[in-house]
């Protein structure tokens, strides 16, 4: 990857860093719809990290620029759409391809029993012209493409429409390329679960794709699962605003009450996602960023495994207990720590704070201080130096001396008034 300096035209040009052009200029995405509700296509266009403006126009450096065919958002209608997907599958398309996949891969043999289809897109072409199901398109496509991105816990997983009790047969597009598939790029297929997907999630995968592609950027790390690892490593509940309730013991039983959901039936001890880092849009919203509870939906096991939703997990009574037990001391401490903490010197001293707005105790009672005097001396153990110790008092002598001898205004007499004497050491 090399930086080459580029000009922007116009008098008051401005000289920007652009990566030279790798080999790959453009990159054809192909998105198919199965079984699915679309939220996958709606989050992706609120998309901001980068956005899909910026990788159909091509506008991040080193980035091929994508020509993507969307069934909603492209301009392009019928025959002249489903051209580029006939010259792919025909290997005749003159340029890689990436395909996507929104929703469950329907079992279409159940449906083609009938002479019917579950999702379809097109037609076989030629004189086929019964509607060619997206799961065919995905079957047929798949083996030219760089890299085949399931987007959306449908895709990923199964998701809702593969719950126990479905009659479609859906499946993930896993399990419909099977164990053994790799795309020419070498990839199995790429998993980014959610429902929907936070649409930088899906951008942010497509683009380190895209670069990987391109040569000028290394092949991002996956989990095991073929999950981006940088974005579903760790729980929801490692980044959650209300994880230090958890810990203090502190547990919600109505909403709206600011502490941790997990008796209301949260599941993020356990929910591998990075919803409430990244929020659901622009760093905005996001499952308990807004109150609430986490459903499961980016793991392979939901829904079935998640549900009944809005329970209590079993597996949350052991933790649950404990940090019952153990928080409320905790918490005890913690607040007593940060009474103190929330003084100056000068009100420690005048036990009066001086505060306009509620009734602040001055005075610590007698076991407040006992219990301070020995945090203070646990807290500089160990240490040299201590606000107010005879070593402060010596680095600070020099300074003294000065305001103790300054020249006063008028530049004649020393100012005696203004001298400063030193505090007394607090031991
Ligand atoms: Fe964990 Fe859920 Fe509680 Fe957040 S609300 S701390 S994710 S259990």
């Amino acid at each position: 990857m090399t930086g080459t300096p580029e000009i922007v035209s116009g008098s008051g040009a401005i000289p920007r860093f652009a990566l030279d052009p790798g080999p790959v200029s453009e990159v054809h995405a192909f998105w198919l719809a199965g079984m699915s509700c679309d939220g996958c296509s709606i989050s992706i266009v609120g998309a901001q990290q980068p956005s899909v403006e910026q990788l159909l126009l091509g506008s991040i450096p080193g980035l091929p620029k994508v020509i993507l065919h969307h069934p909603v958002l492209s301009v392009a209608v019928g025959k002249e759409f489903m051209k580029p997907h006939h010259l792919a599958k025909a290997g005749k398309l003159g340029a890689p391809y990436v395909v996507i996949y929104e929703g469950s891969v329907a079992d279409e043999s159940i449906a083609g029993a009938f002479g019917g289809y579950w999702s379809a897109m097109g037609t076989g072409g030629g004189a086929e012209a019964a509607p060619s199901p997206t799961a065919h398109w995905l079957r047929d496509l798949a083996p030219g493409a760089a890299a085949v991105i399931a987007v959306g816990t449908c895709a990923t997983w199964g998701g809702i429409p593969a719950a126990a009790g479905n009659v479609t047969g859906s499946m993930s597009v896993m399990d419909l390329l099977g164990k053994d598939y790799l795309s020419t790029l070498g990839l199995p297929p790429i998993n980014i679960p959610g429902c929907a997907p936070s649409g930088d999630n899906m951008t942010e995968v497509i683009a380190a794709v895209l670069m990987f592609l391109a040569g000028v950027g290394p092949l991002p790390e996956f989990d095991e699962l073929g999950r981006p690892a940088w974005q579903f490593k760790q729980t929801v509940h490692r980044h959650c605003p209300r994880g230090g309730s958890y810990e203090e013991g502190k547990f919600d039983q109505e909403y709206g009450k600011g502490g941790c959901l997990v008796e209301l039936g949260c599941w993020g001890p356990v929910v591998q996602c990075n919803i409430v880092l990244r929020g659901a849009q622009g760093h905005a919203g996001g499952c308990m960023n807004t109150g609430g509870i986490c459903i499961g939906c980016t793991m392979p096991g939901f829904p079935d495994a998640f549900a009944p939703f809005y329970k209590k997990p079993p597996g949350s009574l052991m933790s649950t207990t404990a940090s019952r037990a153990t928080g409320n001391f905790i918490s005890y401490l913690r607040k007593f720590t940060q009474d103190s903490r929330n003084r100056t010197n000068r009100w420690h001293k005048t036990e009066q704070v001086p505060s306009g707005w509620a009734n602040v105790e001055g005075s610590p009672t007698v076991a407040a201080r006992a219990v301070e005097f020995f945090y203070e001396r646990l807290k500089r153990m160990g240490t040299e130096f201590k606000p107010g110790s005879s070593r402060q008092k010596a680095l600070q002598a020099p300074s003294h001396r000065y305001l103790n001898t300054r020249p006063t205004w008028e530049g004649t007499e020393p100012s005696s008034g203004a001298a400063q004497s030193m505090p007394e050491a607090a031991e």
